[in-house]
């Protein structure tokens, strides 16, 4: 066995349930683990790698950066944080950005702007946020209340008060929800870790009415979905609707820890100096590399070919489902984060993907969920389809 597993068995927590393989290198698609076998990846590092791996673009901006200035601190100002907030403010509805350094914080940064918001609120203090059943927003305190699993929050009592759980595309459950306490209303536009949930075409429509006559704000958390992962810069853009604040994580660095949250100016205001911090926020190295993903995602094509390969690996996904019907429940998603809902257990054909040299997650037991790189080919598409229907046989 190799000493990285040995070291890692030995000395980290045991937070994660690892598959024994250490990996050295990457380079787009491909993966080498250290006995110098090849592997195509199908999960991108969970939607980070979204230009795959190592990309040219993301690593130059990232080591010229690291050469000139690594860090100073958010006293002062620097030009790659301030290049990466106009380019996500120019792209998006949003007229301000707070930069952290995960998903999770970008949620807390969010929640604590909820806050502010309902404390200020006519007609007296508001602090619930309604949240989707198998959502997930991240670990810490209050994204651990925000996400709706009993299994992530299991042991963790007494959580976070001030979450109010509702299905999923049920806009009668949430509107019967909405009290006067109500403050904000929080979900994925697609849900990633819930098992790949896409909604109704006018349900977000209808989320964005009833907050504005509500008076509550609207956060997408666009975390996973985000930065090109669909086709389109962010997901929700594909239901012609805008949120009041969103959330970026994931692929937002290219591979190094970047978050974000973005806001329109009116919510934007209530956040003054001392609101709310990060020491790493906006760190020079991280945002040059998102600078580079930026630049790549919207004139290097990548858009495109994630609208085209998506479809292609989505009717080549629904051919299968067609030949293996006693295997394959159904297929959806948008753009290249695609889910495979499976009759059984996605455990044994996750294994022996991988012993055939395809990277591919199981999310909520049975939905297989495929994030390749944005950049990924017919070709690899087609030997992702092959390796894939190989364990499907073999598993049925
Ligand atoms: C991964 C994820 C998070 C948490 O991000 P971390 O960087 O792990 O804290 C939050 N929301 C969604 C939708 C995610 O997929």
């Amino acid at each position: 066995m190799s000493r990285s597993i040995e070291q890692t068995d030995a000395h980290i927590f045991k937070t994660y349930g690892r598959f024994p393989i250490a990996f050295v290198r990457g380079e787009g698609a491909w993966l080498w683990d250290d006995a110098g076998r090849r592997y195509l990846d199908f999960l991108s590092g969970i939607a980070v790698c979204n230009l795959g791996h190592c990309h040219p673009a993301v690593v130059r901006a990232a080591t010229e950066q690291l050469e000139r200035l690594v860090h100073v601190s958010n006293f002062f100002y620097t030009a790659p944080q301030a290049e990466l907030a106009e380019q996500l403010t120019r792209h998006s509805f949003a007229d301000r950005v707070f930069f952290c350094n995960s998903g999770a914080e970008a949620n807390e940064a969010a929640l604590k702007l909820a806050r502010r918001y309902g404390n200020a609120a006519a007609g007296g203090p508001r602090s619930e946020v309604i949240t989707m059943q198998a959502s997930f927003h991240g670990r810490t305190f209050a994204t651990l209340a925000a996400t709706a699993q009993a299994k992530v929050q299991e042991g963790f009592a007494p959580l976070m008060p001030g979450f109010v759980y509702v299905p999923f595309n049920d806009f009668d459950a949430l509107q019967a929800a909405v009290n006067a306490r109500t403050c904000a209303v929080m979900l994925e536009p697609i849900q990633g870790e819930g098992g790949v949930n896409v909604p109704d075409a006018d349900y977000l429509k209808r989320v964005r009415g009833l907050c504005d006559r509500a008076g509550l704000l609207l956060i997408f958390d666009e975390v996973q979905v985000g930065m090109g992962r669909t086709g389109r810069l962010f997901a929700h853009e594909h239901f012609g609707v805008t949120p009041d604040i969103m959330t970026l994580a994931k692929a937002l660095g290219g591979g190094l820890p970047l978050g974000a949250m973005l806001a329109s100016q009116r919510v934007a205001d209530l956040f003054t100096p001392g609101s709310h911090a990060s020491t790493f926020g906006g760190n020079p190295v991280a945002t040059a590399a998102g600078c580079a993903v930026m630049r790549e995602l919207l004139d290097g094509g990548v858009l495109e070919n994630c609208r085209a390969m998506g479809l292609y690996l989505q009717d080549r996904l629904e051919e299968l489902q067609k030949r293996r019907p006693e295997a394959v429940a159904c297929v959806r998603g948008r753009g290249l984060i695609l889910g495979m809902e499976l009759r059984g257990s996605g455990k044994p054909v996750v294994d022996r993907c991988l012993a055939d040299g395809l990277i591919l997650n199981c999310t909520a037991d049975r939905i297989l969920r495929f994030l390749p790189p944005l950049i990924i080919t017919r070709a690899q598409v087609d030997e992702c389809c092959a390796i894939l229907d190989r364990a499907l046989g073999a598993a049925g």
